[in-house]
């Protein structure tokens, strides 16, 4: 089995996500850790947490996906940017702790114009800026595109992050399968081979969220347009292929599908569908 949720607006309360996704039918879910326009964030009420614990210890859940703002970019060629962009990263995983679930997924960013490898370095000193030895919260890097100037469209990529980080042993991966296919992964024919390949380069120890995207683009396209399930270019049948596959067992898999709740809640139902078939064919 896998846990399945989708993004919920954290604008109720931490508690109200768990309620909500509990109404959907799943057992994770993910939020943007602060709006993508302002940089305000809501303070975290003790209790609003205390209840979200007790929700989700008798629901089942899986680990929560926290995701950073979009406009958090650690290695742009504005010093501004990279200043702001540390400051919600630190902001971010102080709150993260205060929280359960404790993973925190972030697109590594884009090196605006400087190059690869400034890029990497950029983002892994802001990360051994805001991250400590004693922290609970995982740190994801998300698998990316490859659009632009953006860093992480190759596994390789983020490998050279992790590495250059201290505080390695709290880092991981998110893969996103709509990136990874439009950054040249052949997850439909060869899913065994690409995650293969992910072992061999990072090691599926460090995978620890899955963004369950269907695609509007071709493989290798390095747009980044997400669809719905069964209705994209990677197929029904192969994004079956992935939830059910072996080594991606007991993981949190966070729909990212342009939906609205029904979609959602239809979406949660199929994938769950699958787990209930393979259970029958035993
Ligand atoms: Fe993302
Ligand atoms: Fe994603
Ligand atoms: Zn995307």
């Amino acid at each position: 089995m896998i846990y399945i949720g989708c993004h919920l607006s954290v604008t109720g309360g931490y508690a109200a996500m768990g309620e909500t996704m509990g109404r959907f039918g799943g057992n994770t879910f993910a939020w943007f850790t602060r709006n993508p326009r302002g940089g305000k964030t809501k303070p975290v009420v003790p209790e609003d947490i205390e209840r979200l614990r007790s929700y989700l210890a008798g629901g089942h859940f899986g680990p929560l996906v926290a995701h950073g703002s979009y406009t958090m970019n650690l290695c742009s060629a504005s010093e501004e940017t990279r200043a702001n962009g540390l400051d919600m990263l630190r902001q971010d995983l102080e709150r993260m702790e205060l929280l359960p679930g404790n993973l925190y997924n972030f697109h590594p960013g884009s090196h605006t114009g400087q190059g690869t490898e400034a890029g990497i370095r950029q983002i892994a000193d802001a990360l051994d800026l805001s991250m400590r030895p004693d922290m609970n919260t995982c740190v994801l890097l998300e698998t990316m595109a490859g659009k632009g100037s953006e860093i992480g469209g190759s596994f390789e990529e983020l490998r050279e992050i992790i590495d250059r980080v201290s505080c390695g042993e709290h880092m991981g991966v998110c893969l996103d399968t709509c990136h990874v296919w439009d950054g040249g992964y052949d997850i439909v024919n060869d899913p065994d081979g690409v995650l293969q390949h992910f072992d061999d380069v990072i090691g599926l120890s460090r995978l620890k969220a899955i963004h369950f995207n269907d695609s509007k683009n071709d493989r290798g396209s390095r747009k980044d347009r997400h669809e719905k399930l069964g209705q994209g270019t990677i197929g029904l049948e192969a994004m079956k292929r992935i939830a059910l596959h072996p080594a991606l067992q007991g993981l949190p898999f966070i729909l990212e599908t342009p939906n609205d709740d029904d979609g959602y809640i239809s979406e949660i139902h199929t994938v769950l569908s699958w787990f209930d078939a393979e259970e029958n064919d035993r």
